[in-house]
């Protein structure tokens, strides 16, 4: 799936793709890093994308390298996770353009996608990830924590496209297993966001 180039980039809540395949992200990264999801997500090929806030990323990069190392991608969630509808152009372009600069500095790459903290966002937040380089921002359906995912929907199914919302929280590993045992559930795979939209 190619974004289509305008002044904002697109807001997907899912992936339009007809394949059976769901996405798995995992946000902030300042709370929690349980070691043993590096091993995890390295044995088990679990494809992740992490939405990280610049300063938990250069507080903790070594852990989130290793995840990067075992197939993770680094991807934006601004710098201080502020909620940025309502703000200015300029307060959300420097949150958005800050954290790209630090991740790239960081990784080796500059981040393309882009998530809003909580999900909120207004038209200013979508002109200005496009104008720091981002192609496009990604809400999400289903959220994951302590273990159990939420649907919202009453029909509890992953549905082709769609994405999963976790968090770096002490327990990570058992959202993990929550998140790929329903998707598997579904009849669905997990794939990195990475490979769908470019
Ligand atoms: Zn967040």
């Amino acid at each position: 799936m190619r974004p289509t180039p305008g002044p904002t980039v697109p807001l997907w809540f899912q992936v339009p793709t007809d394949q059976k395949v769901a996405f798995i992200t995992i946000d902030d990264g300042g709370l929690a890093r349980p070691p043993a999801v590096i091993d995890f997500i390295r044995e088990a090929h679990i494809p992740v994308t992490m939405f990280l806030n610049s300063p938990a990323a250069a507080a903790h990069t070594d852990y989130f390298r290793q995840i990067e190392a075992a197939g993770g991608v680094v991807e934006n969630h601004t710098i201080t996770h502020t909620s940025l509808r309502g703000r200015s152009y300029a307060y959300q372009k420097h949150e958005i353009c800050g954290a790209a600069d630090k991740l790239e500095q960081l990784f080796g790459k500059r981040p393309t996608l882009f998530r809003p903290p909580f999900g909120e966002r207004d038209t200013n937040t979508l002109k200005a990830a496009r104008d720091c380089g981002m192609i496009a921002a990604l809400h999400w359906r289903e959220t994951v924590d302590k273990g159990k995912v939420r649907y919202q929907t009453p029909t509890k199914v992953v549905k082709p496209g769609e994405i999963l919302l976790m968090h770096f929280r002490p327990a990570l590993m058992d959202d993990l297993l929550a998140a790929l045992r329903a998707i598997h559930r579904s009849g669905l795979t997990p794939a990195l966001l990475e490979d769908y939209i470019r």
